[in-house]
């Protein structure tokens, strides 16, 4: 494929093999939707980005010992009425995939390269809430994350890199996705972005409601279409919000925006499909940051009630819950000496994430600063050897690079085999993972995701729910690499760490 197709040809061929140079994957014949399977009205998919199988464990084992309860994840996990799948998570050109190239699986059917959203080279693949969009259903993205972050991206959006959020921004709108959230202001203000495009105005111009902080969201009413855009660059993660009033008084969390974003996308006459994602438990994987990634676990893990309940009211909505991949690993280790008193109750210590603590960490001089701060921040008592170790890491860069091991490089993951020392968690790495995941899903058509699935067929399974007949165009990793030779387009970029 020579010429870059473009979406209005696309669309109108659409379900019909472009060109000669692409067939069908084994086993991605789209999907019949068995005649005795229930249909939803609604979808709700929930994303935890990057959470590894030990991170619901992990909370859970906490929400029991410290509340006495049992953690969200787990306790739908448990349920006789939850339906239990595992799901590959592999892109087009590695068993380990970004998350790009796993919401372009779920979002378009397709596999594509690392990096890609909902393209091939040469080729715009129509993405799921265009097709859905068409049937008439609402449709809305929340995220802990960038709005237009490569999770919410792949099911809304078509761009050859995940970088390319300000043109995003505007494709979500040109798309009519009815219900934006998230962080990425510098991504839609016109005063940032490099076309001095301001996104706010046309989107109001195009009908939607902006709000700007929690204040103004839930001052917010009857919007038929909305865009809340709450922070410049990622949205705070949750152990800051629950430690700094500014944070808690203007942005809303997880659970507030997918309980605004159900109660308005649920007036709509033909249904909804509505993406919640933790963005943020991968970044804090990324890290090796315990804080980070527990405490926007459990946030998400609100967020999923938010939906079950919903659901379980409603009795016409699918809730669908998993992730992308799994990171980095985390989990209690035997260093923590099996017993009861491990380092998961340290968890109430832990007053600010890897970021909130950036300028002091980066400023320290002595083993005693790390000593203070430590304490301060984490509640941790670090000895002078472990001090003196998280200044060195900050101080040059990783022994590991000697052994040409690019895992544990940064500074944070030194940091977080010193606190390891406390709390016994460990982390294989600091990067994504190739292992199966967990998918749970709940309400009509539930069944439809039990057992080992494809994370690819998970598109054609939700079309089929809505008696939809589509399938976006695919290639080989082959025939990918061909297409992108004779285009000159890079498509696998070994220098970008993606997340
Ligand atoms: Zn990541």
């Amino acid at each position: 494929m020579a010429q870059k197709l473009s979406r209005r040809s696309l669309l109108a061929g659409a379900g019909t093999v472009l060109g000669s140079t692409i067939v069908s994957l084994p086993g991605v014949a789209s999907f019949e939707r068995p005649a005795n399977a229930k249909k939803p009205k609604n979808i709700i998919f929930c994303v935890s980005d990057g959470m590894s199988i030990g991170v619901p464990s992990m909370a859970d084992q906490f929400m029991e010992m410290s509340h006495g309860q049992s953690g969200i994840w787990l306790e739908a996990a448990r349920r006789q009425d939850v339906v239990k799948g595992r799901m590959d998570t592999r892109s087009l050109n590695s068993i380990v995939t970004d998350s790009a190239a796993a919401a372009t699986a779920w979002g378009s059917g397709s596999l594509v390269m690392n990096g890609a959203i909902c393209t091939l080279p040469g080729i715009e693949l129509t993405p799921l809430y265009d097709v859905l969009g068409r049937a008439g259903m609402m449709r809305g993205l929340v995220t802990t994350a960038t709005a237009t972050h490569a999770t919410p991206s792949g099911f809304a959006s078509a761009v050859t890199s995940r970088s390319a959020q300000p043109e995003i921004a505007k494709q979500y709108r040109e798309r009519g996705v009815e219900f934006v959230m998230g962080g990425g202001h510098e991504n839609f203000s016109g005063a940032i972005r490099a076309d001095k495009v301001d996104q706010y105005e046309l989107y109001e111009k195009a009908g939607y409601k902006v709000a700007k902080t929690k204040a103004e969201m839930k001052a917010t009413a009857g919007a038929k279409k909305f865009l809340g855009i709450f922070n410049t660059g990622q949205m705070p993660y949750t152990v800051d919000y629950n430690n700094n009033k500014e944070i808690s008084d203007r942005v809303p969390t997880l659970s507030e925006m997918s309980t605004f974003a159900i109660e308005h996308l649920s007036k709509g006459a033909k249904g909804f499909v509505l993406q919640i994602e933790g963005g943020r438990i991968d970044h804090g994987a990324h890290a090796n940051e315990f804080a980070a990634l527990m405490f926007d676990q459990l946030e998400f893990e609100k967020a999923v009630k938010v939906a079950l309940d919903f659901a379980e009211k409603d009795g016409e909505t699918l809730v669908i819950v998993t992730t992308d991949h799994g990171n980095a690993n985390p989990g209690i280790t035997s260093n923590s000496d099996y017993g009861d008193d491990n380092g998961l109750m340290m968890l109430h210590g832990m007053k600010a994430s890897y970021d909130a603590m950036d300028a002091q960490l980066k400023a320290l001089k002595s083993a005693k600063d790390v000593q203070d701060l430590m304490l301060e921040k984490l509640s941790l008592k670090f000895t002078i050897n472990q001090a003196e170790w998280v200044l060195n890491a900050y101080g040059k860069s990783s022994h590991m690079l000697e052994l040409g091991n690019g895992n544990y490089a940064s500074p944070t993951s030194m940091l977080a085999m010193a606190i390891g020392a406390h709390n016994g968690i460990g982390f294989t790495s600091d990067g994504h993972t190739s292992d199966w995941v967990e998918v749970l899903s709940f309400g009509p058509g539930s069944e439809l995701f039990a057992g080992p699935i494809r994370n690819h067929t998970v598109f054609d399974k939700m079309l089929s729910l809505k008696d939809i007949k589509f399938s976006n165009p695919k290639m080989t990793l082959e025939e990918a690499k061909k297409a992108a030779e004779k285009l000159a387009l890079v498509t696998e970029q070994d220098d970008v760490h993606w997340l």
